[in-house]
């Protein structure tokens, strides 16, 4: 029998996802509900260049599509799937 490393868990300040300390530490700069989220991809100017990759290279700008994609809705799924993940509901202490 062999012990298995394990790495402490970190939870998002903004949301419930949870993941190792790597994962988190990418995941809380972008989350959706961070209200001072930063884009990886664009570092919020909503665009952002790649390059295409082929012989003749060239930079591509794209429409950034993760700030895209915030949108109320995403928020509301968020919601939804963190009400889901409730089994306890949350007692008010003030
Ligand atoms: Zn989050
Ligand atoms: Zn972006």
């Amino acid at each position: 029998m062999k012990e298995v490393k394990t790495q402490k868990r970190y939870k998002c300040d903004f949301c419930k996802k949870r993941g190792i300390v790597r994962t988190m530490k990418f995941h809380e700069k972008n989350c959706y509900r961070n209200p001072r989220r930063v884009c990886s991809a664009c570092n919020n100017t909503g665009k952002y260049e790649y390059d295409t990759g082929d012989d003749n290279s060239t930079m591509v700008e794209v429409i950034c599509h993760y700030c895209e994609k915030f949108d109320p809705q995403k928020i509301e799924d968020i919601k939804e799937y963190e009400l889901s993940l409730q089994d306890k509901p949350l007692t008010d202490k003030d």
